[in-house]
């Protein structure tokens, strides 16, 4: 029996700014824990954000280089869920309006050209950052706030190479318009990549997504090891869980983090702090003035 292999990526890109989303903290990088901190990034009640323009324009760029469709008004969303790294007990996202949709992209594998359709990109904040020492959880809140791009393609890709191919295409773009360094080893980028197996091309199966890939080559593997995995499961017989996987390193395998099956409600509201943004067409045109970018046919 044959199968078909369907990825869809989800990949986060830190932008390339000199402060937060919404505060004036630096959002570089520290190894002093919570030295980066404010009232606002804090979560303290009260604390009022407001937007960096810098994050938003090199928002614009990427959703501009993809060719999307930008909305003339720009808003965020509260998407509410409890976790010790989120001081506020929501993550201000982008949920019912994105700033980018319908972008198309392509990449080339093995002399065939593939289209890659991106369903959106939208703006967030990222979170802080658990330590775990012993009996003893800490929180470091440096990270929280710092201006995360996440961009979803459609489900595109059939084998590993393809979606690493991908990624390190829209690493390499996002370089050459200077709105992220895009370093992974910094995590200044990472990569879910939803899996699923099928035996018809126009019926897709139950997908399994592996969280934070930690590099291009890893994205391959894992996605490649979940593909034979998943047709393993089939071939016996059995059925594919909805479920959240990572992908361990040194045993070169996906492994279990956890069910998927309660669906978490994150009561998304319109953020009411945040001043809607409109972007007139001049801005627009002026952003969208990149420098020449990088041919997706060329040798990654
Ligand atoms: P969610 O419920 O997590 O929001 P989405 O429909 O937004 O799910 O899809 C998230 C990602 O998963 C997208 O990149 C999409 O292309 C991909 N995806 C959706 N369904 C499948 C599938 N059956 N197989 C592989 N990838 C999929
Ligand atoms: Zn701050
Ligand atoms: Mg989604």
């Amino acid at each position: 029996m044959s199968y078909l292999g369907t990825i869809g990526l989800e990949i986060h890109a830190q932008l390339r700014t000199a402060s937060k989303l919404f505060c004036s903290c630096p959002a570089a990088f520290s190894d002093q824990p919570n030295t980066h901190v404010c009232n606002i990034c804090l979560g303290f009640p009260g604390a009022l954000p407001s937007l960096n323009g810098q994050a938003l324009r090199q928002a614009l760029k990427v959703a501009s280089a993809l060719g999307m469709a930008i909305p003339a008004e720009i808003r965020f969303d509260r998407k509410h869920y409890f976790y010790p790294d989120l001081a506020k007990s929501y993550q201000v996202s982008q949920f019912y309006s994105t700033l980018g949709r319908n972008g198309s992209s392509s990449v080339e594998v093995r002399g065939r050209v593939i289209p890659v359709r991106i369903r959106e990109v939208h703006l967030e904040e990222d979170a802080g950052k658990l330590l775990h020492a012993g009996e003893e959880s800490m929180v470091d809140f440096n990270r929280a706030g710092v201006p995360l791009l996440e961009l979803v393609t459609e489900p595109d890709f059939h084998i590993g190479e393809e979606a690493e191919t991908f990624f390190r295409y829209y690493q390499l773009l996002l370089r050459t318009i200077d709105s992220s360094e895009a370093n992974m080893e910094l995590g200044q980028m990472r990569c879910d990549a939803n899996v699923s197996v099928s035996r018809q091309r126009n019926q897709l199966g139950t997908r399994v997504e592996i969280k934070n890939i930690s590099s291009p080559r890893f994205i391959r593997l894992a996605i490649d090891y979940e593909i034979q995995r998943q047709i393993g499961i089939l071939e016996a017989g059995g059925t594919i869980q909805h479920e959240t996987r990572r992908w361990n390193e040194n045993r070169g395998r996906t492994e279990s983090m956890r069910s998927k099956e309660l669906a978490l409600d994150y009561r998304y509201l319109q953020e009411p702090d945040l001043a809607v943004v409109r972007i007139t067409p001049a801005e627009l045109k002026k952003i969208g003035s990149l420098p020449e970018l990088p041919d997706p046919r060329r040798s990654l």
